[in-house]
């Protein structure tokens, strides 16, 4: 027998960052009765496959750097210590697990209910729920939040045999550190995955289509990032693309490509396609309630992330809006509840001035407009400063070991408004986040000198820029 319908004020699809944060605070501060679903694990893409475990990587990789750095600084440690990938992993995969009790135990706390399973709409104010053991739950909402998120991209209908390789969520799953690797794509995933492989001691092929990756940030990132990797060693093949990937037996697999210098192939261990992700939205039943979708079946919402159905929102990933970060979903997910159900009747997220990081080696931060969008939109009255020195921390080392540091403001007006922030070397992803805050106030350049260094690190030269 079927499971009695259930009833609540906010019914929400996802139980990822943008969800959960929603949910939560619906219930826990407006104390609405909400329901959650979600169908795998709890704290979705960034807990479980994307920032967390990757940023757990990153330190990895940064203390493999550390190591490799601190004979110029006197230790007598070997040149590179051996890296027990399956004992890093099983930490790092007991610390997500850890994450996923407390997200549920946050559930409880703040009263939301919460079921596993698959949910899809089956009206504006109904969703069915596939539960675990094949039985449907039917719920009855007043209001229904989609925030589903996304996939990895594969190309599989297009290049014979891309299955061979993995994604995004695959590399968490990686149980022995291969020895060679093939990365293709040229985003943030692309460049952290290369980068972090690379600084561990796998020998790393990154396939991009262009002379460039992280081609929506400023041209100085591209420049410096690019030439950086290729310093460090890692392979990059330029102005590529793959015919097939073949099995060779014994885990070889062997990647047919073109790239600048000709036709080629090369055999590998480990291939992990990040050409970007895609909505999940199959079998959600959009269509049911005629949710309108872009062409790349992102649901299409306004700043208030309504959908085009009253009682139906969306956020995150799943939606057109075009930041996939964590903190997007999250805050987008706030203000939402904070709208519906707190009585703040303008809420919502400012679009605008979003700061991300790429945790490259080294870290690339980035905020606003780059140079060539600043001068699309202003004109002649951008004002561009910019830095390229050493940091001091390479002081002790021979110039072959010598890593970027590059700084850009990126200025508008007579007042110099700083309209964009670009930054990239050691500690940028933690320096960004006190800037953002000034660049969101509407800091100018003139706010930024009146702040006094601090003295001797790399951020002081954002504040001391001729
Ligand atoms: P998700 O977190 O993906 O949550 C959606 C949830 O919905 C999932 O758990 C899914 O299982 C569930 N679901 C889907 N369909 C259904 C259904 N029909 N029924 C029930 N449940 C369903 N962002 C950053 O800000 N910083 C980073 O450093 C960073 N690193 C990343 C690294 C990687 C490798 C990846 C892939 C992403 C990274 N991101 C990062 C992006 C970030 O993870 C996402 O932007 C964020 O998780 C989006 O949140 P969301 O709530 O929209 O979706
Ligand atoms: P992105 O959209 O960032 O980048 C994918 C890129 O891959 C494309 O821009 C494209 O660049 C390239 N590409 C597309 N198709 C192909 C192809 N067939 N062959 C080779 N290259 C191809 O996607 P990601 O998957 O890297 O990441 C998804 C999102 O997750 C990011 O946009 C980001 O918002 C989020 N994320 C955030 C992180 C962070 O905050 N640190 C970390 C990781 C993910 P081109 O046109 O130049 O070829």
């Amino acid at each position: 027998m079927a499971p009695i319908p259930k009833e609540c004020d906010y019914l929400v699809i996802g139980g990822g960052s943008g969800g959960l944060a929603s949910g939560r605070r619906a219930s826990g501060m407006y104390g609405k009765k909400v329901i959650a679903i979600e169908s795998k694990r709890l704290g979705g893409t960034c807990v479980n496959v994307g920032c967390v475990p990757k940023k757990v990587t990153w330190n990895a990789a940064a203390i493999a750097e550390s190591i490799h750095d601190s004979k110029a600084y006197g230790f007598s440690v070997e040149h590179t210590a051996p890296f027990n990938w399956s004992y890093f992993k099983q930490k790092r995969d007991a610390y997500v697990k850890r994450l996923n009790g407390i997200y549920e135990k946050n559930l409880q706390n703040d009263k939301v209910e919460y079921i596993h399973g698959r949910a899809s709409i089956k009206s504006k104010h109904e969703v069915e729920v596939t539960l675990d053991n094949g039985d449907k739950q039917l719920i009855k909402a007043t209001n229904i939040l989609i925030a589903v998120g996304g996939h990895p991209t594969k190309p599989e209908d297009k290049i014979e045999g891309a299955s061979l390789g993995t994604d995004s969520d695959g590399f968490f799953d990686i149980e022995t550190q291969p020895k060679k690797v093939a990365i293709i794509g040229a985003g943030y995933i692309a460049v952290e995955f290369a980068g972090m492989f690379h600084a561990l001691g796998t020998e790393t092929h990154l396939f991009i289509r262009h002379e460039t990756f992280l081609r929506t940030f400023d041209p100085m990132v591209q420049e410096k990032v690019v030439a950086e990797y290729e310093r460090q060693g890692i392979i990059i093949h330029k102005n590529s693309s793959q015919s097939k990937v073949v099995d060779l037996g014994d885990g070889v697999k062997q990647i047919h490509y073109k790239d600048s210098k000709g036709e080629g192939t090369l055999d590998i261990d480990s291939i992990i396609w990040a050409i970007g992700r895609s909505p999940e939205t199959e079998g959600l039943g959009l269509e049911k309630i005629g949710i309108k979708t872009d062409e790349k079946g992102h649901i299409i919402v306004d700043k208030y992330q309504n959908t085009n159905v009253d009682n139906v929102f969306a956020l995150g990933d799943v939606v057109n809006q075009g930041f996939e970060l964590t903190p997007v979903a999250i805050a987008a997910g706030r203000r939402l509840s904070d709208r519906l159900f707190g009585g703040k009747k303008d809420a919502h997220l400012e679009y605008e001035n979003i700061p991300s990081v790429v945790f490259a080696h080294p870290e690339v931060g980035s905020i606003g407009l780059t140079e060539p969008a600043a001068r699309k939109k202003y004109g002649d009255s951008i004002k561009v400063y910019q830095a390229s020195f050493t940091a001091m921390y390479y002081a002790m080392m021979e110039q072959e070991d010598k890593g970027p540091t590059a700084y850009k403001i990126v200025c508008e007006g007579p007042n110099e408004r700083v309209v964009g922030l670009h930054i990239l070397g050691i500690g940028s992803a933690e320096m960004l986040q006190g800037f953002g805050v000034a660049i969101k106030m509407g800091a100018t350049k003139a706010d930024f000198d009146k702040c006094v260094a601090i003295h001797p690190t790399s951020a002081e030269e954002l504040v001391t820029m001729k």
